[in-house]
C-alpha cells in the first residue's frame, strides 16, 4: 500500500460544516496512531483545528504587532480562512527593507490529515516572534528575513481529518505545472478539473506571485523524506547542483533521502513545489516529517522531535541567499585609469552569463560581458574608464544576474565601491576596508530583469543581466 494512502478519516473531532456531509473520502480502512486508546499521553487536543490555529494565531501577532502580520490570505472551498502569518522586522528603519531580502515561505496541512506538518510550520511562527529577543537566532532571522508561514492549507479537510479538500481534490495534485502529466485519477477524487481549480491552490499561487519566495517549504507526513523538484518527469532540477550541496550541508547527502519527488517517494505531477521551483524560481522542498498520520498523537517537543527537519529549515534561512549564484566583491583596486573589480561566486550555484554595464557619471557607459563563473571561482575585471571628463564622486557597482538556473527573476546588487573619481582621477578611498566590501556585497534588490534607475546613484555601475535557458 502507499503510503499516502495511509489516511486516517473520518473521525470528527470537530463539528463540520454541514457541506462536509458530502465528503469524498479515501477507500482505505482508517489506520495508524488514531488506535492508541492512550489519551492522557496523546491528548486529543494536541493537535491544532482550524478553529485554535485561529485563536493562537492571533494571539501570537496582536502580542507582537511590531514584528508579526495576520492575513487571511483567500479562503478555503467551505469559507475557512486561509491564515498566513508574515514576519519580520517591520518597525526598524537601520534594518534592511523587506524588499531586499530574502523570502521563506513555509506552509503545512496541504493534506489535512498529516497534522505534524501543520504543527512544525505553527512552531516556527512561534518560535520566531516569541524568540524575537530572546533567542538568537529566531532574533537575525526576524531582522534579516522577510517569512511568510501559512500552516493549514486545508482547513476544510482537517475539520475530517482527510488528505483532499472538501470537493475531494488532492490539492497537491492541483498546481499548474506537470498538472495532469500523470494519469493519477479522475475528478473529483484527483488531481481537480483543471490546474488550480481550487481556492486553496489558487490563493498559494497568488501570493507566491506577490512575496517572490527565494525558498519554500512544504511540510507532509506519511514517510521521512527530504523531497525537491520535479515529481512529474524524471529528470534532474536545473540547480541539482544547488541542491545536492544544500543535502549535504545540512547532513542528508543520501540522494535516496533527500533528493528528486520522482526518483525519491514516486513520481506525481501537479504538486506544489515544482510550481514553486519552476514557476518561481524559489528553491522548493517538501519535507516529510514523520510517519505520522491521523489525530491522537502527542506534539510534544515538535522541534527536538522533527531535529533534521527543523535544522534542514534552519540552514535555509541562515543560507538561503547563497542557494544558487551569489557574487560578491572581494577586492578593488585602481592604476591610472583601469579599474579592478575582483568578484568571486560564493553561492551554491554556477553564475550562467553576465552583461557588464559600466556607467560613469556625467560621460558614457561601458558595456562587457563576464563568461561563467562557476561556483568558489573568482575572476578580476579589468575596466579601462575615461574619467578625465567625469564628474567628481563616489564610485558605485550594479550586479543583476540571474540567481539560478531555473529563475525568471535576476537579482540585482548594488555596492557602494571604495573608489572615487576626483580631479580627473581614480583613487581608493583611504578608510575603505574589507568590512566595507563585506557589508556592501549583501545589499540587494530583486527585479525582474532590469535595474532600476534609482539604483545607480554614484560614478560607476557594473550591470550583470542574463537570460539563461533551462538546463534540461
Ligand atoms: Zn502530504
Amino acid at each position: 500500500m502507499r503510503w499516502e494512502a495511509l489516511a486516517a478519516i473520518a473521525l470528527l473531532l470537530t463539528a463540520a460544516p454541514a457541506a462536509v456531509a458530502d465528503y469524498v473520502h479515501d477507500e482505505d480502512p482508517p489506520t495508524g496512531p488514531t488506535a492508541s486508546g492512550d489519551e492522557d499521553q496523546h491528548p486529543v487536543d494536541a493537535y491544532h483545528t482550524w478553529e485554535t490555529l485561529t485563536v493562537d494565531l492571533q494571539q501570537l501577532v496582536s502580542n507582537n504587532p511590531g514584528i508579526a502580520r495576520l492575513h487571511s490570505a483567500g479562503e478555503s472551498v467551505l469559507g475557512l480562512d486561509l491564515w498566513l502569518v508574515e514576519i519580520a522586522n517591520f518597525r526598524d528603519e537601520n534594518k534592511t527593507p523587506l524588499d531586499e531580502r530574502e523570502t521563506v515561505w513555509l506552509d503545512g496541512g496541504t493534506h489535512a490529515n498529516e497534522q505534524l506538518g501543520t504543527e512544525l510550520a505553527y512552531e516556527w511562527a512561534e518560535f520566531l516572534i516569541e524568540g524575537y529577543g530572546e533567542n538568537e537566532t529566531a532574533t537575525w532571522i526576524v531582522d534579516n528575513r522577510h517569512t511568510f508561514i501559512l500552516p493549514l492549507v486545508n482547513p476544510d479537510g482537517n475539520h475530517v481529518d482527510s488528505r483532499q479538500n472538501a470537493r475531494g481534490v488532492d490539492l497537491n495534485r492541483n498546481y499548474p505545472v506537470g498538472w495532469g502529466a500523470l494519469d493519477e485519477g479522475r475528478p473529483p477524487v484527483g488531481p481537480g478539473s483543471y490546474a488550480l481549480s481550487e481556492p486553496e491552490t489558487r490563493t498559494i499561487v497568488d501570493w507566491w506571485a506577490k512575496t517572490e519566495p527565494d525558498y519554500v517549504n512544504s511540510f507532509h507526513t506519511g514517510i521521512e523524506l527530504m523531497l525537491y523538484p520535479p515529481g512529474y518527469e524524471e529528470a534532474d532540477p536545473a540547480d541539482q547542483q544547488v541542491y545536492r550541496r544544500i543535502c549535504e550541508e545540512i547532513g542528508e547527502p543520501d540522494p535516496e533521502f533527500c533528493g528528486p519527488i520522482h526518483s525519491t517517494i514516486y513520481p506525481a505531477s501537479g504538486g506544489s513545489i515544482d510550481t514553486s521551483y519552476e514557476r518561481f524560481g524559489s528553491v522548493s522542498f517538501a519535507y516529510e516529517v514523520t510517519t505520522e498520520q491521523g489525530l491522537y498523537a502527542s506534539i510534544e517537543d515538535v522541534r527536538e522531535r522533527l531535529d533534521r527537519y527543523w535544522d534542514g529549515v534552519e540552514h535555509a534561512f541562515l543560507n538561503v541567499e547563497r542557494y544558487g549564484a551569489h557574487p560578491a566583491i572581494q577586492d578593488v583596486s585602481v592604476a591610472d585609469e583601469t579599474v579592478d573589480v575582483t568578484i568571486a561566486n560564493e553561492g551554491y550555484g554556477d553564475l550562467a552569463r553576465a552583461d557588464v554595464t559600466i556607467e560613469v557619471p556625467g560621460d558614457a557607459s561601458i558595456e562587457a560581458t563576464l563568461d561563467e563563473l562557476a561556483a568558489g571561482n573568482a575572476t578580476t575585471l579589468s575596466v579601462e574608464l575615461p574619467v578625465q571628463a567625469a564628474e567628481d564622486g563616489r564610485v558605485s557597482l550594479e550586479l543583476a544576474y540571474p540567481e539560478r538556473q531555473q529563475a525568471e527573476p535576476t537579482e540585482t546588487r548594488t555596492v557602494d565601491l571604495p573608489v572615487r573619481v576626483e580631479e580627473g582621477r581614480l583613487t581608493v578611498d583611504a578608510d575603505a576596508d574589507e568590512a566595507d566590501l563585506a557589508a556592501a556585497s549583501v545589499d540587494e534588490t530583486e527585479t525582474n530583469g532590469v535595474p532600476g534607475p534609482g539604483a545607480l546613484v554614484a560614478a560607476l555601475a557594473v550591470s550583470l543581466a542574463a537570460g539563461v535557458p533551462r538546463r534540461r
